[in-house]
């Protein structure tokens, strides 16, 4: 039979990357591809007790949910938000199963085919994938270590009127950066002239290994009594653990009322048992203490990372991250492609991924994203060493 499937679907192309990824998995490969947390540090004792509390609730606890999210769950991420200088009632947050979610909510709200969207570059994969399968004409704006130019932003604007902008100005995937408080301030103000959505994408922004580093949000900038054009997104994911499959979106009461419309369609709601979980976890447990715990650990992992790059001299360059969970490296060499250089990786026993597939136009073919946060340190010291194989 032959199967007729939707535009959306046809233009979401299976990355050739992700074939040879999928190699990786149940191999004797180390793998810097992921975007994973440690294994190692997630709280699955104090996990375990929030959902046995969940169920000494009685069976209520295993009934259908309201569209917006549980509200004290909710009310709990309103509290620790106002503490990043976010300032959001109940009617201003909706969640969503991930942050991801969040992504495709929005993109469903705002996105009729053949629309704009800007992005940095490069940027999450991920988010551009949902971009094109809702048909977006998808634009990059050039970027460098502080953020997006903002003359390249402003023309972009004019030329293209896009619906919206999509970034992550803290600790960015794939590269690690950081926003400078002029570009996140200059980007509101365009946002506000230009009368443009900003979709602030931050599940990183508690990664933070530099108490100096200034992780303000784009959103809390916005301190005037006049309409704030930022959607804030952030998740569990991080900070807890990736399978509670939970995260948030916070902007105008107007556009979370169409966010939640469009849940609704979706799924109806997320994992109720997961987010009374999270409650109780937010409740019981010192989630602060272990933040500090894991940005210690990641320090940690971090460093090991890049003392091993200079120690079997890979011959790449990197900016430093202060936070997050990648190192972003280019190849002193700006003819090796990492496309054809992962084969090889794999072949050898070690995977990353390959820069390329972060852009939508001209890509730095030399570059690549390490994760450093999954593997211990013999693990990486190993899966190094390998690179420096392939490389020689
Ligand atoms: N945004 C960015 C920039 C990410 O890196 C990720 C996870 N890889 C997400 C959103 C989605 O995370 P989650 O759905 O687990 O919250």
């Amino acid at each position: 039979m032959k199967l007729h499937f939707s535009e959306s679907i046809q233009q979401l192309k299976t990355l050739a990357t992700r074939e040879i990824l999928k190699l990786t998995q149940g191999n004797d490969i180390i793998s810097f591809a992921g975007g994973l947390p440690a294994e190692d540090f997630f709280p699955d004792k104090s996990i375990q007790s929030a959902f046995v509390k969940v169920f000494e609730q009685g069976k209520n606890s295993l009934q259908y949910g309201i569209t917006e999210g549980h509200s004290l769950l909710r009310e709990e991420i309103c509290k620790r938000m106002l503490l990043k200088g976010i300032q959001a009632n109940l009617d201003q947050i909706q969640i969503t199963t991930g942050s991801q979610q969040a992504i495709d909510l929005i993109t469903k709200v705002f996105i009729n085919r053949g629309d704009t969207i800007l992005i940095e570059n490069p940027t999450y994969l991920a988010a551009l994938q949902v971009f094109q399968g809702y048909g977006a004409n998808v634009i990059e704006v050039s970027s460098d270590d502080d953020g997006m130019n903002l003359n390249d932003l402003t023309e972009k604007i004019k030329r293209y009127q896009p619906k919206f902008i999509y970034v992550t100005p803290t600790f960015a995937n794939p590269t690690g950066r950081v926003w400078s408080k002029e570009r996140k301030q200059g980007i509101l103000q365009i946002c506000k002239q230009f009368e443009t959505i900003l979709i602030e994408d931050d599940p990183y922004g508690e990664i933070q290994f530099n108490k100096t580093t200034d992780c303000s949000s784009i959103y809390s900038l916005h301190t005037t009594n006049d309409f704030n054009p930022v959607l804030y997104t952030s998740t569990f994911s991080k900070i807890v653990a990736p399978a509670l499959r939970t995260g948030w979106v916070i902007g105008n009461e107007n556009i979370i009322q169409q966010i939640t419309k469009a849940k609704q369609t979706a799924d109806i709601h997320s994992s109720m048992i997961d987010q009374q979980a999270l409650y109780f976890l937010l409740k019981d447990f010192d989630l602060d203490q272990h933040i500090l715990t894991i940005c210690s650990e990641y320090k940690k992992r971090k460093d090991q990372m890049t003392h091993l790059l200079k120690e079997y001299e890979i011959p790449a360059k990197w900016v430093e991250p202060q936070g997050g969970m990648f190192l972003w490296l280019t190849m002193e060499d700006s003819t090796i492609n990492s496309a054809e250089l992962l084969k090889k990786a794999v072949q050898k026993g070690v995977a990353f991924v390959p820069g390329t597939v972060f852009y939508t136009g001209q890509a730095e073919i030399n570059t690549m994203r390490l994760n450093f946060t999954y593997s211990a340190f013999e693990q990486m010291e190993k899966g190094i060493k390998r690179l420096q194989h392939v490389l020689s």
